[in-house]
């Protein structure tokens, strides 16, 4: 691929014989929005909400809060923007909310937190559309979820804080609220999730960690942690076909979709969105608009019967590296 990948960002993402993808990025930090647009990014597919949070001393006000939303929309109207929840605990701690457990990644993270906080939620999400007023670009995303119940109400707390702000005189529409797939315990229930979601997105850093049991964040077992096991690969179709048989959009937001030859593959199962780090975006786009849909059909098919992880890496680097 060309080393210099700027006059990729004006050109369509999309392969040699035409099959569209949109192609997101992943935002926390305003530098990170200078960064996309400069690259032609057509929306995010997940804005991190926590990171403003990560930078301060305590939690950010509703009105510190909808200037700081106002400020990732506007940048990208009339594009969308997904906007996640607070996604703390686990690897993610605030200083000023200490939680103290023995198994972080199996406790309190994400929807758990905000849902027995709904103080928490609910001003986040009035935030967010506050600062939607006139620009309707926003989509909110639960993260975490591991089952039915937790989309229900948190999609009654949305709707709340919706039916109070138009009482207060803002005319603003209902967003879309999409929810992100990355417990095991929602792969075996897409279909459901996405009837009721209006979208759904792969978290496939948490989801690969879940189903292999791999600490994201342990280097001692960095070598066994595989984006492309087997198991991940027959997940992601799992969910792909889910959520389309319901009708529903299917994105994915893990590093996974930053990766070309990851990306060749999402692209081939059928995934909508591919959203990524900004950096990552010229080199996925590149790989994307240098194959045909059937050709990165028949590289998927080629490395779904593999049972090596190693095997289908290798299969995938020669196959990038063939097509220079
Ligand atoms: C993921 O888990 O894949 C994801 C996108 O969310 P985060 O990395 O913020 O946990
Ligand atoms: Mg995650």
């Amino acid at each position: 691929l060309a080393k210099n990948l700027d006059y990729l960002a004006t050109l369509p993402a999309e392969t040699a014989d035409g099959h569209r993808v949109r192609l997101w990025v992943n935002t926390g930090l305003m530098a990170d929005v200078v960064r996309s647009l400069e690259r032609g990014a057509e929306g995010v597919g997940l804005y991190r909400t926590e990171v403003p949070f990560l930078l301060r001393d305590r939690f950010p006000s509703e009105e510190e809060q909808r200037e700081i939303y106002r400020e990732q929309l506007e940048a990208f109207a009339p594009r969308p923007v997904t906007m996640r929840t607070l996604d703390i605990g686990g690897d993610k701690a605030l200083a000023y909310f200490p939680i103290e457990e023995t198994n972080p990644f199996l406790g309190w993270r994400g929807i758990r937190v905000t849902l027995d906080h709904p103080e928490i939620f609910l001003g986040q999400v009035r935030a967010m559309m506050k600062a939607s007023l006139g620009l309707d670009n926003l989509r909110i995303m639960l993260p975490m979820i591991s089952g039915i119940g937790e989309l229900v109400s948190a999609r009654k707390l949305v709707e709340r804080a919706h039916a109070e702000l138009v009482d207060e005189g803002f005319d603003i529409a209902m967003p879309p609220l999409g929810i992100m797939i990355e417990v095991p315990s929602a792969v075996y229930q897409a279909r459901e999730l996405a009837e009721q979601a209006d979208f759904i997105s792969v978290g496939s850093n948490d989801l690969t960690q879940y189903l292999l049991a791999v600490d994201r964040s342990n280097s001692r077992v960095a070598g066994i942690y595989h984006s492309l096991h087997p198991a991940v690969l027959r997940a992601l179709q799992e969910i792909i076909t889910a959520g389309h048989e319901a009708g529903t959009k299917v994105g994915i937001c893990g590093e996974l979709a930053g990766d070309p030859g990851g990306a060749l593959l999402l692209m081939a199962m059928g995934y909508d969105v591919l959203s990524m780090n900004a950096t990552n975006l010229p080199r996925v786009k590149a790989a994307l608009r240098a194959v045909t849909k059937p050709e990165a059909d028949e590289l998927l098919q080629r490395v779904l019967p593999m049972h090596s992880p190693q095997e289908i890496e290798h299969t995938v680097r020669d196959y990038l590296t063939e097509m220079g």
